[in-house]
């Protein structure tokens, strides 16, 4: 654009300057014709009056003879002489005018003294032909200068023409261009706009958007008496598809849900991304909290479909949270801080649509407070770990225990660690957690190890701790255990770390990296909830870990459940074909205990052995323990 605005420019001043300088030319050329002209006219006088004076010799005649010929001699002083060619004619012509100026005194004194005959001769020999000569050099010269002339003054009309052809041409140019300005400057205005209210990565409208929306539909509702309802989606695991996939994988998902949802959506309605895997959805009006349910029901279970992520096929769940005003909220931000609210209860509930009920406020009003107060009970003490034992299912050996954190607060009582722990993970206070669970649990395992030998079992007792998918993402991770384990003098092979598949899959490279430095320092490791992730087999072969401890979701049920019993089996043989041990949690009876003894299980944990006990309560437990099979058949591996 700037390159046609110069030669633009370019293109104007020049045609300005060559038409000017036309113009200049066509002068200076004019000017010589007329001074040609008057040499012309001068020299036509100047014979006039020489014929005049030889036929009436008088002073008058003789003094205005004398006054031509001076003017013609300044008039050939002023001809511009430009190259030596002008140069020379002009001499020439100088040169015969001289001769006749000096001639003619000569012929008016023989005229003077009545001697015609001598006055005809010094005419024909000396003014005469040197008359003649100028004449034809004048005029020939003259002619050539209207020649010129003509030439220039054509140059003069062909520049002039050009101009009046070129500057429609370039006011055109101009005219367009300013166009052009403006088109771009107004996409520009468009672009900012669009910038302001869509969401950059999917074109969606955003949260600015969505709100300016939303206070219009409430305000119409007031006029239609109708009911607004507002939507929030979540896409479970979508973390998991950004980093096991990686985020291109996780950005072509994201613009997938606009397409997926917006064809079940009225014109009205109004799909935004709020950020992150979070979609808003506004229902002018809905018909209310039941409708809402219905649409929210439908979208949930359309992004079941499989997506496409280049050529790989790829299922999402997702959780809905909806909100209706005016029962749930009248302004848009407590519609969509209720719709969040449900969204997060379905989540915890994997219930993939809930709608807003206030009973659901319970839980989140003391989530936020949970943040803002575990800094606190940290530091405070007021975090407590209980005990739960690991006992080999064959020799009834007490192996170990699995500190479990519990929150003893100072008003809500004791707070269970799936109400803190997630918020926990969630903030990144999961890290001094962890750094404090882990304190408390090797100064516990010192303690059984130490001292006078006990009754059995008591030497080489383990404490297992759980840790969570942030640990792992911290390299520091290892040397703090480190460092806690010296200080407290634990060898690393009584320190069990559990993890989950899950934590394992939020970065594998660097939970194997992170993994392997545990593994080197003796620690053994434990895969926790096995089964629930969706970790894959071969990966899991390279992983430094010790044992699959399987989830107490099949183990529960797997007397009932055909086919948590064939996972269960399938698990206990997969590790042993691993070369790892199994442990299985959530043993609340006897025949699924002698059902995993059969299947070759290692160790046992659950109810039915016993529940998770205060530090002094698990010391009573153990001295009354009796090692023992616990199973009376014999099991086999
Ligand atoms: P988990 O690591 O799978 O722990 C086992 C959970 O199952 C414990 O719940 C335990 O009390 C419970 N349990 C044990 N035996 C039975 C049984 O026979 N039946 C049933 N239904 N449940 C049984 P708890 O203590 O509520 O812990 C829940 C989860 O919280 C844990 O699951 C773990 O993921 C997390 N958690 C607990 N303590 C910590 C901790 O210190 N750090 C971290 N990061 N997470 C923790
Ligand atoms: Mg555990
Ligand atoms: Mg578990």
């Amino acid at each position: 654009m700037t390159l046609v605005l110069v030669a633009l420019a370019v293109f104007a001043t020049w045609s300005n300057l060559a038409a000017s300088a036309a113009a200049r030319r066509v002068a200076t050329a004019t000017d010589l014709l007329e001074s040609y002209d008057r040499a012309r006219f001068d020299l036509s006088q100047e014979e006039s009056l020489d014929r005049k004076y030889r036929m009436q010799p008088t002073s008058e005649i003789s003094a205005a003879h004398t006054e031509v010929s001076v003017d013609l001699t300044a008039t050939l002083d002023h001809l511009p002489a430009g190259d030596r060619t002008q140069r020379l004619g002009l001499a020439r012509l100088q040169a015969l005018h001289k001769t006749y100026t000096q001639g003619f005194p000569r012929v008016f004194a023989a005229v003077d003294a009545g001697n015609s005959t001598l006055a005809a001769r010094l005419d024909s020999s000396i003014t005469e032909p040197a008359l003649v000569s100028l004449e034809a050099a004048i005029y020939a010269d003259a002619n050539q200068q209207a020649l010129i002339t003509a030439a220039t003054i054509h140059d003069l009309r062909g520049a002039t023409r050009g101009m009046l052809l070129a500057t429609p041409v370039a006011f055109a140019i101009g005219v367009l261009v300013l166009l052009v300005f403006l088109r771009i400057s107004r996409n520009d205005r468009r672009t900012i706009e669009t910038r302001t209210n869509r969401d950059a990565l999917t074109g969606l409208p955003n949260r600015g958007s969505f709100y300016d929306r939303g206070a219009q539909a409430l305000l119409g509702e007031e006029r239609n008496e109708s009911m607004t309802s507002v939507l929030v989606i979540d896409l479970d695991r979508f973390k998991e598809v950004n980093d096991t996939l990686g985020h291109r994988f996780g950005d072509q998902l994201l613009c997938q849900i606009g397409p997926r949802i917006s064809p079940l959506l009225r014109r009205t309605d109004t799909l935004s991304r709020l950020g992150g895997d979070e979609f808003a959805i506004l229902l002018p009006d809905s018909g209310g909290p039941k409708a809402a349910h219905q649409v929210a029901r439908r979208l949930i279970s359309c992004l079941r479909e499989p997506f496409m992520l280049d050529t790989l096929k790829f299922t999402i769940d997702a959780t809905c949270g909806h909100a209706t005003s005016p029962q749930d909220g009248t302004d848009i931000d407590a519609l969509l801080q209720h719709a969040d609210v449900a969204m997060y209860v379905g989540k915890a509930a994997h219930s993939g649509v809930v709608g807003y009920d206030p009973t659901l406020d319970v839980n989140c009003p003391a989530r936020l407070a949970i943040l803002n107060e575990l800094p606190t009970a940290i530091r405070d003490g007021e975090l407590v770990l209980q005990y739960q034992p690991k006992r080999d299912i064959r020799t009834g050996r007490v192996v170990g225990a699995e500190a479990l954190v519990r929150w003893r607060h100072p008003t809500r009582g004791l707070i269970a660690p799936d109400d803190f722990v997630p918020a926990a993970e969630h903030s990144g206070l999961i890290t001094p957690l962890t750094t404090w669970v882990i304190d408390a649990a090797l100064t516990q395992c010192r303690h059984w190890n130490d001292g006078p030998p006990r009754p059995y079992g008591r030497a080489g007792l383990s404490v297992a701790v759980n840790v969570s998918a942030r640990n792992l993402l911290d390299d520091n991770f290892p040397v703090e255990v480190r460092e806690a384990l010296d200080r407290h003098g634990v060898p690393a092979a009584l320190l069990v770390l559990e993890v989950t598949e899950t934590a394992i899959m939020a970065d594998p490279p660097r939970a194997h990296a992170i993994l392997q430095h545990l593994h080197d320092l003796g620690v053994r490791l434990s895969i926790d909830d096995f089964g629930t992730g969706y970790s894959s087999l071969s990966y899991l072969k390279l992983l430094p870990v010790d044992e699959l401890k399987i989830d107490k979701s099949f183990v529960r049920h797997m007397n009932d459940e055909y086919n948590d019993l064939t996972i269960v089996r399938s698990v206990i043989d997969l590790a042993h074909n691993l070369g790892l041990g199994t442990v299985a949690e959530g043993i609340e009876d006897r025949i699924t205990l002698e059902r995993l003894a059969e299947l070759g299980c290692d160790v046992a944990q659950g109810y039915y052995l016993a529940g998770p006990m205060y530090a002094d309560a698990f010391d009573s437990w153990i001295l009354a323990a009796v090692e023992t099979s616990l199973v009376p058949t014999k099991s086999g591996r």
